[in-house]
């Protein structure tokens, strides 16, 4: 539908606009739902991935906490087996050789232990073993720098009569870096006494390298801090990432306070930190998708429900337009839809109508049982007739009005029928106009037979002077006959009186036959068919032609086929076509002696759906002709070439053949002439 199309209706129709505003504000608000709804699911979308990533991370930090406190333990493990390990040593007396095999042994199984010093009661060294799996980490000097710490420490040693350990101190080396340590403190005791003391020097990246480092030194970064947050020692290096974790645990030594620290190499990138994030948002990228696409259905449905609003408005509009009435019935004959044009013929509303079934308000009250019957017919599946069939329907007011109906089935989109759809012309108006032009019709054939009846009557005056004339001659000759016999002149002339009197009587009827067939011309008679036969038509009608042909001197010549049809007509008016037709001829032959030609024969139908044949009639003249010019004008009424004619003559002629189904038609007739031609319709053979 073209917008120009819509437009120009939308004007007109209030629903429309009312349809069109009211979807407007509907489609305004279904918008703005569907923003809320994206929004929605936008945002819980975000929470989820956010609230799976930190669901993730607190699950990381746990695992290196737990991590951090078991790598402590672990750590305090070894230093326990340590202190053990010394103490099973002290236990053994060991000559010097012996003792420095057996630290070498212990020295070479534990990496992290850099030095053991055995040392007397005053903190002086009395012999010392370094490890043998690297360079010496002390020079004298250095050893020298941290005395009062280890006496410090042996002293606490000393005092708790078991380990004590040292703070860390950094020890520079030869090749420019440098080594943070701690000391182990054990004292010697000897039968209850405390003899001298063992001294462990461990080396801080070395704890964390031999205990953590085959456990944990994979995916972290391990490393001994101070309180402070100031790192001592490091084992294994991260990359510098955006988010670490990071673990930190107290290892508390008798004489020293050491911090563990643990960075967690696990990354943990800002947008999909992990597998549990990355499913929820594939998840959250595959609902926004369908979400996408609901939104284009979702738009394709409204512009589909747009479209339909606006053909059925277009519908509407026109169904209210139209001024033919529309009814839809189902297969129970129940009415189901009525169109305004359908209300207004019937003086009904549409509530009144619809769900009824028969007999319908609009039905006359004596014609419902014949109405009935058609339904019934109708609902048994008989298709009506194509070209509509005509029937009476009364007004609410009780008027009284002819319609047309038209009636189809309904076919429903699955080609199935739902019912019957019919469509109704109020013809009252036709019928008005139709009896209207019947009565004209009438009067001027009225009219043409009283022209014709003077034309006759002068006719008359001449063709009864002669039977007047002999009635005459034959009363004074029979008067005379009278007179010899009361004379007494003798009985001889009663024969010859009888005889004049039946010449008499003869001519009396023929005059009488003469005005009869005038008088009964002329009268008017209700148009009425009837059937006849050809040849009493034709008979009817020559006394009369007979009577024209004599004054003109005309010789009138007719041949009808042997075997003639009935024809069904209305006799009177079909005698006047013929009368007319052959006054027209003879009047046209200027010269005496002509003949003028009445023919009848029976023509065989042409198209197979016709049920009846063709009587044809032709009246040939040997006249003057017809020009072009006349032609032309020849069937128009009051057209005429004659000074006395009226020139409704042919105009009557075809009306009267065409009421009967007929065609009259004329051509030249060679070598000089005209013929005209007509048909009627054979009578039904029944
Ligand atoms: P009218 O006879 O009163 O003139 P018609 O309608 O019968 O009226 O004829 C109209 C005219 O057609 C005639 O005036 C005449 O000129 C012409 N016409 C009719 N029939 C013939 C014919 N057979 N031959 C020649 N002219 C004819």
């Amino acid at each position: 539908m073209s917008s120009s199309h819509l437009s120009k209706f939308a004007l007109l129709n209030p629903l429309w606009l009312f349809f069109k505003s009211a979807t407007r504000s509907f489609t305004d608000r279904r918008i703005s739902l569907w923003i809320a709804l994206v929004g929605l699911v936008v945002a819980v979308l975000v929470t989820l991935v956010w609230l799976a990533g930190r669901y993730e991370a607190s699950q990381y930090q746990a695992e290196l906490d737990r991590d951090t406190a078991d790598a402590v333990s672990d750590i305090r493990g070894a230093f326990s087996r340590h202190v053990l390990t010394l103490q099973s040593i002290q236990s053994k007396t060991l000559s010097i050789p012996s003792w420095h095999t057996e630290m070498s042994i212990l020295l070479g199984h534990n990496r992290e232990w850099l030095r053991i010093e055995k040392r007397d009661l005053q903190g002086v060294i009395v012999h010392f073993s370094d490890s043998p799996l690297r360079e010496p980490v002390f020079n004298v000097s250095s050893r020298a720098q941290e005395q009062a710490e280890i006496i410090q420490t042996c002293s606490r040693a000393r005092r708790v009569n078991g380990a004590a350990y040292s703070r860390s101190y950094f020890v520079p080396q030869s090749n420019g870096l440098g080594l943070e340590m701690m000391d182990l403190c054990l004292p010697i005791i000897e039968q209850g006494k405390v003899t001298g003391f063992t001294l462990l020097t461990y080396g801080l990246q070395d704890i964390l390298a031999a205990q953590l480092g085959a456990t944990y030194g994979q995916r972290n970064e391990l490393s001994f801090i101070e309180p402070d947050g100031t790192r001592l020692a490091i084992y294994g290096s991260l990359p510098r990432v955006k988010r670490l974790f990071t673990a930190t645990q107290l290892l508390d030594l008798p004489g020293s306070t050491l911090v563990l620290r643990m960075d967690g190499r696990r990354i943990v990138p800002d947008l999909f930190p992990s597998v549990l994030p990355a499913l929820v948002t594939a998840m959250s990228i595959a609902l926004v998708s369908v979400l996408v696409l609901l939104v284009k259905d979702s738009r394709r449905r409204l512009k589909a429900e747009f479209d339909l609003a606006d053909a059925l408005a277009f519908r509407k509009a026109m169904e209210d337009s139209l001024v033919t009435g529309l009814r839809a019935r189902d297969l129970h004959g129940r009415i189901t839809y009525v169109n305004p044009a359908f209300c207004q013929m019937v003086g009904f509303n549409a509530d009144q109508l619809l769900g009824k079934s028969a007999p319908m308000p609009y039905w006359p009250s004596e014609m419902v049982g014949e109405y009935q019957q058609r339904q019934a017919v109708r609902l048994a599946g008989n298709a009506p007739p194509r070209e509509g069939f005509e029937s009476v329907f009364v007004h609410q007011d009780g008027s009284r009005f002819p319609v047309l109906i038209f009636e189809a089935p309904l076919i429903n989109v699955q080609g199935k029928q739902t019912g019957w759809m019919s469509a109704f012309l109020d013809i009252s108006e036709q019928r008005r106009v139709e009896e209207l032009s019947r009565a004209s019709q009438e009067r001027l054939q009225a009219t043409a037979r009283l022209a014709t009846m003077g034309e006759m009557a002068s006719l008359l005056s001449h063709e009864l002077n002669q039977p007047l004339a002999a009635i005459s001659s034959y009363a004074t000759g029979s008067l005379n006959l009278i007179r010899q016999r009361q004379q007494g002149q003798g009985m001889s002339h009663v024969g010859d009186l009888q005889m004049a009197l039946e010449r008499i009587s003869e001519q009396a009827g023929r005059a009488g036959k003469v005005i009869n067939s005038v008088h009964d011309f002329v009268r008017r008679r209700d148009q009425d068919r009837e059937i006849v036969d050809v040849r009493t038509i034709i008979d009817a009608v020559m006394p009369l032609v007979q009577l024209q042909a004599q004054k003109l001197r005309v010789r009138v010549e007719t041949k009808l086929d042997d075997r003639l049809a009935h024809v069904f007509c209305d006799r009177t008016m079909v005698e006047q076509v013929l009368l007319n037709l052959a006054r027209n001829g003879m009047q046209a032959m200027d010269h005496p002696q002509c003949v003028l030609r009445v023919l009848s024969l029976h023509v065989k139908r042409a198209a197979s759906n016709l049920s009846h044949d063709w009587i044809e009639f032709a009246v040939i003249d040997r006249g003057t002709g017809i020009s072009d010019q006349v032609a032309t004008q020849l069937f128009t009424p009051f057209f005429t070439t004659k000074a006395e004619g009226m020139g409704l003559g042919l105009s009557l002629c075809r009306t009267v053949v065409e009421q009967h189904g007929g065609h009259l038609e004329f051509a030249p007739y060679a070598p000089q002439g005209t013929l005209f031609r007509f048909t009627l319709p054979t009578a039904p053979e029944a």
